[in-house]
């Protein structure tokens, strides 16, 4: 059992000044596995006083300092490999090659990337009748998300260590310790006192906390729509710039001269992986009506393949995070039965032998029109909604038809077709075909799917400010 009772604040761990704590639970099998403490205001205070008080020398520290500074944090980031990977498949259940392949190598990967795009970033621009000077911003606020534990956090602090931005992070509760871990790797490689901190606790006090704070010049935030929308309330109280990478309802366009079972595999895979806790997975897969049959027999086939169990024992999907997220996902499957889909594969409750822990059954609901609750609304768990469409014009419009826009995938051979499909989904990244991620390309979402961009240069200018200056002398 982990019991961490500390925030890590000026560069040091100290004790929580509240005497409220919360438990760490194992989704795969319900233990508690660990205590952490849940901050006040106070912390919080305490916090943002030692990030304003490092901004002046942490915003002015050289370029080549920052990028040493991103590989020494890579570097030990890969020395603690085993540990993360542990880490984060105790607290949110993923399984063991999910959390090398997708959790470890995705933090990783935010870390490296930000020190090359650092390498070509130019934080002075001339242009022919002015000059453009990026500035950092101020000190940032970070707000993230359980289902991604290192991933979420790392490019958040990535961007804005590379931009010169002190930061405040608070992580889930639900996942902390791999937070922690990637403290004591700054906390080693020797970041300036100050310009990280982390700051435990509850959403409605740390997290209201850091998006309605004076004091904090810009808010990172990844969750849910709902509290994306109290974040941008409070930050509009003190026109605080804001980032917010919010749900998604993505489609996979399916072309008619796919590979249908590959197309099968890919639409279980979307829901399956990270047991389909993915802001940008697909969850609408929009399948040529001539195609219907013979899709839904390949669903049946390839099932077989997507294992669910116990993560540390090889399975493809482990449990969902919590027991508040199984109950979300029993009732929308119910809902989509009431609303008249019909269940092509799964359904509610748990799989068989698998009474402990929070697993659920990969369920594709078939006959399902947009207006559905299930085709509209983030469920955020292993379940698929199967459309038909008669022309690639109208698969579109379905696609398009939601008040989402992270992401988009298609799949199939016409080149001419991919690139219509690609470039009619109105949504922040488009994945044609198994293409494989590129930390480099932005990340982030139109509509409801949120504001602004992460990863690479984009990620860092987010934590910048663009000044114009005239007749600056060159
Ligand atoms: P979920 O409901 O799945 O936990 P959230 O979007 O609520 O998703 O959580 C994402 C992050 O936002 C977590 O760190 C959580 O503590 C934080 N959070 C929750 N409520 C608030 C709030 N009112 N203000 C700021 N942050 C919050």
């Amino acid at each position: 059992m982990k019991r961490f009772l500390k925030h890590y604040i000026n560069g040091e761990w100290v004790k929580s000044t509240g005497s409220e704590t919360t438990e760490v639970i194992n989704p795969a099998n319900e233990e508690v596995i660990g205590e952490i403490s849940l901050g006040t205001k106070e912390d919080l205070d305490k916090a943002v006083q030692a990030a304003r008080e490092a901004f002046p020398h942490f915003s002015e520290t050289s370029k080549e300092d920052r990028i040493k500074m991103l590989e020494d944090i890579a570097e030990e980031y890969e020395n603690r490999k085993e540990e993360i990977i542990d880490t984060i498949t105790d607290e949110l259940g993923s399984p063991l090659e999910v959390s090398e392949k997708v959790h470890f190598m995705m933090g990783y990967n935010h870390f490296a990337q930000a020190a090359e795009s650092l390498k070509d970033f130019h934080f002075i621009e001339e242009h022919e009748g002015h000059t453009r000077m990026k500035e950092t911003s101020g000190v940032s606020g970070l707000i993230t998300p359980w289902n991604f534990p290192t991933n979420q956090t790392s490019t958040k602090i990535a961007s804005a260590f590379a931009a010169g931005s002190p930061v405040i992070l608070k992580p889930a509760e639900q996942t902390p310790f791999a937070a922690f871990l990637l403290t004591e790797i700054f906390d080693k490689v020797g970041v300036p006192k100050g310009a990280f901190n982390l700051v435990n606790g509850s959403g409605e006090v740390i997290g209201d906390g850091i998006s309605s704070h004076e004091d904090i010049d810009f808010v990172s935030f990844t969750g849910s729509g709902a509290t994306g929308e109290k974040i941008m309330k409070n930050a509009a109280e003190n026109i605080t710039n804001i980032a917010l990478e919010l749900g998604g309802k993505s489609p996979l366009i399916v072309l008619d001269d796919a590979d249908v079972k590959e197309a099968a595999r890919a639409a279980l895979k979307h829901i399956t992986n990270n047991t389909g806790q993915v802001c940008s997975a697909a969850t609408r897969t929009l399948i040529p009506s001539s195609m219907k049959e013979e899709f839904e027999q390949a669903v049946k086939e390839v099932l077989p393949e997507f294992k669910v169990g116990d993560p540390r024992e090889g399975n493809h999907m482990g449990p969902l995070v919590s027991k508040k997220q199984w109950d979300t996902v029993q009732s929308y499957i119910e809902k989509g039965t009431e609303e008249g889909a019909t269940m092509l594969v799964g359904g509610t409750g748990k799989p068989e032998g698998l009474e402990l822990g929070y697993y659920a059954k990969p369920t594709m609901f078939t006959d399902v029109t947009n207006d559905m609750v299930i085709a509209s609304e983030e469920i955020f768990g292993p379940v698929m909604c199967v459309l038909t469409y008669d022309s690639l014009d109208d698969a579109i419009s379905i696609a398009n038809d939601t008040d989402y826009g992270l992401a988009g995938y298609v799949y199939g051979n016409d080149e001419e077709k991919l690139r219509k499909a690609a470039s009619g989904v109105r949504a922040g990244r488009v994945k044609v075909n198994d293409t494989q991620a590129d930390f480099a390309a932005p990340f982030g979402g139109y509509k409801k799917s949120g504001i602004g961009r992460e990863w690479g240069d984009h990620g860092i200018e987010e934590y910048l400010e663009v000044k114009t200056v005239l007749g600056y002398p060159r």
